[in-house]
């Protein structure tokens, strides 16, 4: 397990959000608003950029102004080339930072171990982790000519595609033996190795947790836009995680010009949900709809539905602990909407194409009442919000 800020990440503890900004970090003021609003999405550690000696003077600011207005969300410099110079030049970023993440593949080439070295003795020094993350797009070139080399000589060569896989494993590997020779402790290593293949992330990180217990971050590097960047995170992050592998992940979505950066934090948290891992909000069970449901009632009522819990979530979530465990049900006509809404706490079956204009809803598996007329949806959300109240007790 590591200690990340106060955030655990490792064995026996829940599987940790993370995402990251794209704002310029010596922009304080847009840094500490982009941070706060993926704090208030739900991320439990945010990554920033550490580029330049302005960035790296921005941090320990950023930190402050955020702790101010009582967001505490640990965060995590990204350096990449000039990480050393950066971190010992800079010894109030090293502290204000709860982790560093440095990628082997760049911290210089004749330079390579002690420019590393020196990345390494800041966090020793400043008692910080450090995650080690290996990228298939800037892959240690050294190693990876040296396996490549062995692998020509060898009498059955394997593919490129499997070198190039192992030169990973053995680069994060490598890096993190070093790292503890030069007294980081075990205890203070995460490791990751990202690519933007599903398959090849799936292959590397299974290789990778058959050979240590360092915790693992997950995520497709470059994963793309909108949903297909969803797709392929969730199908390459879904495979592993069943498996029991990562320990914390980030799903690394390009944002639309002037799109909401968060939303690559509910797709995390909707994976981990989905799949059973964590609960972040009530569970919206909503029918796809068919030739059954002629009218688009029953659509909006599951988007009013959706709207109005995430509208809720805030108060309910420090005010009503548990109740995002709470699962709703939202179908469209008689023949799997009684059944389902039984099945959740609370659902409403619709109905269907010249079926009876009444809507039953169901409580915790029971008929509840039966609601008809104009005013369905105010009724049932106020139905929603009463169990709530009755459900979940204040602290
Ligand atoms: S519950 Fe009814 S409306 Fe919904 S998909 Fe099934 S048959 Fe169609």
């Amino acid at each position: 397990m590591v200690d990340v800020g106060g955030v655990k990440v490792g064995e026996g503890h829940p599987i940790v959000v993370q995402s990251m900004t794209n704002t310029d970090t010596a922009d304080v003021d847009a840094t500490v608003r982009q941070v706060a609003a993926l704090a208030a999405a739900g991320s439990e550690l945010v990554r920033v950029t550490v580029n330049t000696d302005e960035a790296a003077a921005a941090v320990p600011r950023i930190v402050e102004r955020l702790a101010q207005d009582g967001c505490r969300v640990p965060i995590v410099g990204d350096f990449h080339y000039n990480g050393h110079y950066l971190l010992t030049q800079h010894p109030e970023c090293a502290g204000a930072l709860a982790k560093y993440r440095v990628n082997p593949g760049n911290v210089g080439v004749r330079q390579h171990e002690e420019n590393f070295g020196a990345i390494v003795a800041t966090a020793t020094a400043h008692g910080k982790p450090l995650r080690i993350g290996v990228n298939w797009g800037s892959l240690d070139q050294a190693l990876l000519g040296e396996l490549m080399d062995a692998n020509a000589r060898s009498t059955a060569p394997r593919e490129a595609r499997e070198i190039t896989l192992e030169a990973m494993v053995e680069s994060a590997l490598r890096s993190a033996a070093f790292a503890e020779r030069c007294g980081l402790g075990h205890d203070r290593i995460i490791l990751s190795a990202k690519v933007s293949e599903v398959r090849d992330l799936v292959e590397v990180n299974r290789r990778l947790a058959a050979r240590c217990d360092y915790p693992l971050h997950l995520g497709l590097t470059e994963a793309g836009m909108g949903s297909s960047g969803i797709v392929a995170s969730t199908a390459a992050l879904a495979l592993l995680l069943q498996e029991g592998i990562g320990d914390t992940i980030r799903v690394s979505l390009t944002p639309a010009p002037g799109g909401d950066r968060a939303e690559e934090v509910r797709v995390a948290q909707q994976i981990l949900q989905s799949l059973g891992l964590r609960s972040f909000t009530p569970q919206v069970t909503a029918c796809p709809g068919c030739g059954r449901t002629t009218s688009i009632f029953f659509q909006e009522l599951a988007a009013e539905v959706e709207e109005h819990i995430r509208r809720r979530m805030p108060e309910w979530r420090r005010a009503r602990p548990g109740v995002e465990e709470m699962r709703v049900a939202v179908m469209g006509c008689v023949v799997n909407g009684p059944g389902e809404s039984r099945h959740a706490d609370i659902g409403i079956s619709l109905p269907g194409t010249f079926e009876e204009p009444t809507a039953p809803v169901f409580v915790d598996g029971k008929l509840h009442t039966v609601l008809r007329g104009d005013d369905v949806a105010p009724r049932f959300l106020s139905i929603l919000d009463d169990y709530v109240v009755s459900h979940y007790a204040r602290p």
